[in-house]
C-alpha cells in the first residue's frame, strides 16, 4: 500500500456554485487543500485527481427524470413550474449554469475515494466537496443536488458486495442518505444532529428506525440547541460503537459538515474544535477494529467558511493521517486570505478559550441528550 490515505481533489470540484451570495461556497474545498499545503500536511502523492461520474452510476440512485431536469436546468431549458416540482430553482437550491455537470464532478470525487479504498490501494480517502446529503432520488433539497453518498454507498453495494455503515455528525439530520437505504438491511445509518425542531429538514427523530427489512437499521440521535463538546461526543462515541458492534460493517463513510460549530450561522450547536479533532479519531478507530480500516470521509455543510471549515477539514485528514497539527496557524495562509476573509482569521488551530458565554442550562442539556441517546440505542439492547 503506497499511501495509508489519499486527498480526491482537482479545482473541477469548485465549479458547484450557486451564486455569489449563496451560503454554500465551495471555495471552502480550496481554503482546506491551501491550508493543508501550507502547513506541511498534505503531499503531491497522497492527492489523486477525481472524475465525473457517469449518467449510469448517479442514477443508481436518482431517478432518471429528475437528471434530465437538472441537464435542461443547468442549460437553461426547464420551465420554472417543472424546476420547482424538482426542487429546482428554490431559495435553497438555485439553478446554475452546467449544474448537472459540476454535481457529477462532486460524485465522481466520492466514487474516486470508494474505489481507492474498496481496491486496497488505500485504507482512507477523503472527498472534501462530497457529503450532500440531503439530496433526494427525484428532488434536490437543501443546497444538495445530487447524493454523493447514497450514490457511493448503492455503487459499493453492487461493485464490492459492501455492507456500509454510514455515519453522519453534521448539524443536519442526513435525511437523503437515511430515505434512500430506509428498509435495506445491508445499509445501516447513523446520524447525530441537532433535533429538528426549529432546524432544516425537521426529521431524524428517534422514532425513525426504519422500514420493512430495514427496521432497525436506521439510527438517529437529535440533540438539543447549545450542546457544547462534551455532550456532542459523548453521543457520537457511544452511538458509533455501540451501532458499529451490532451491524458489523465492511465499510464505514462518514459525512463531515463541520456546521455544529458555535460559530457556523445557520444552526444553533456549540462544538469547537475539540469536536471536530475527536470525530475523526473515533471513526478512524472504529474503521481499523470492524472494516480492515476501511473508511472513507466526505465533507457536507459547514457555513463559516474562514474560521471554522479550513480549520476542521484540515484537523480530518491531519487525523486520517496521524497528524496533529497545534499552535500557530501557517503565515502563508494567513497573509493569502486575511483580505477576504468575511471575519478575522484565527490564528491557531484550537479555538481560543471562551468563544461563548457558559450557559446555565448546561447540566440539563447534557441529562437530555443522554436520554436520547439511551433511547436510541435501546433496540440494539432489547435484541442482543
Ligand atoms: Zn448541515
Amino acid at each position: 500500500m503506497k499511501n495509508d490515505s489519499v486527498f480526491v481533489y482537482s479545482p473541477d470540484l469548485l465549479g458547484y456554485k450557486f451564486s455569489e451570495t449563496h451560503p454554500f461556497n465551495q471555495l471552502r474545498v480550496q481554503l482546506a487543500y491551501e491550508l493543508l499545503r501550507d502547513s506541511g500536511c498534505l503531499n503531491d502523492d497522497q492527492i489523486i485527481k477525481p472524475r465525473q461520474a457517469t449518467d449510469e452510476e448517479i442514477i443508481l440512485i436518482h431517478d432518471p427524470g429528475y437528471v434530465e431536469a437538472v441537464k435542461q436546468a443547468g442549460q437553461g431549458q426547464l420551465n420554472r413550474e417543472i424546476a420547482l416540482n424538482y426542487g429546482l430553482g428554490t431559495e435553497d437550491t438555485p439553478i446554475f449554469p452546467n449544474m448537472h455537470e459540476a454535481s457529477s464532478w462532486i460524485v465522481g470525487a466520492t466514487l474516486t475515494a470508494v474505489d481507492h479504498v474498496m481496491e486496497g490501494k488505500s485504507k482512507h480517502a477523503l472527498s472534501l466537496s462530497g457529503g450532500l446529503h440531503h439530496g433526494f432520488r427525484g428532488k434536490a433539497s437543501g443546497f444538495c443536488i445530487y447524493n454523493d453518498s447514497s450514490i457511493a454507498i448503492e455503487y459499493m453495494k453492487r461493485k464490492y458486495n459492501a455492507r456500509v455503515l454510514y455515519v453522519d455528525t453534521d448539524a443536519h439530520h442526513g435525511d437523503g442518505v437515511q430515505w434512500a437505504f430506509y428498509d435495506d438491511p445491508d445499509v445501516c445509518t447513523l446520524s447525530i444532529h441537532e433535533t429538528g425542531r426549529y432546524l432544516f429538514p425537521g426529521t431524524g427523530s428517534i422514532h425513525e428506525k426504519g422500514a420493512g427489512k430495514g427496521y432497525g437499521f436506521s439510527f438517529n440521535v437529535p440533540v438539543d440547541a447549545f450542546t457544547e463538546d462534551e455532550s456532542f461526543l459523548e453521543c457520537y462515541e457511544k452511538s458509533l460503537w455501540e451501532v458499529a458492534e451490532f451491524f458489523k460493517p465492511d465499510v464505514i463513510i462518514t459525512q463531515n459538515g463541520v456546521d455544529a460549530h458555535y460559530y457556523d450561522p445557520l444552526t444553533h450547536l456549540s462544538v469547537t474544535m475539540k469536536t471536530y479533532t475527536e470525530i475523526p479519531r473515533i471513526a478512524k478507530k472504529v474503521a481499523e477494529k470492524y472494516c480492515g480500516g476501511r473508511w472513507i470521509a466526505t465533507g457536507g455543510g459547514g457555513y463559516d467558511i474562514w474560521r471554522v471549515v479550513p480549520r476542521a477539514w484540515s484537523y480530518l485528514w491531519c487525523v486520517m493521517n496521524d497528524q496533529a497539527p497545534s499552535g500557530q496557524i501557517a503565515e502563508n495562509w494567513l497573509k493569502r486570505w486575511t483580505n477576504e476573509a468575511k471575519h478575522p482569521l484565527p490564528p491557531t488551530w484550537e479555538d481560543e478559550s471562551g468563544i461563548y458565554k457558559p450557559i446555565p442550562r448546561k447540566d440539563e442539556i447534557t441529562s437530555k441528550n443522554r436520554a436520547t441517546l439511551e433511547k436510541s440505542l435501546y433496540s440494539i439492547k432489547k435484541s442482543s
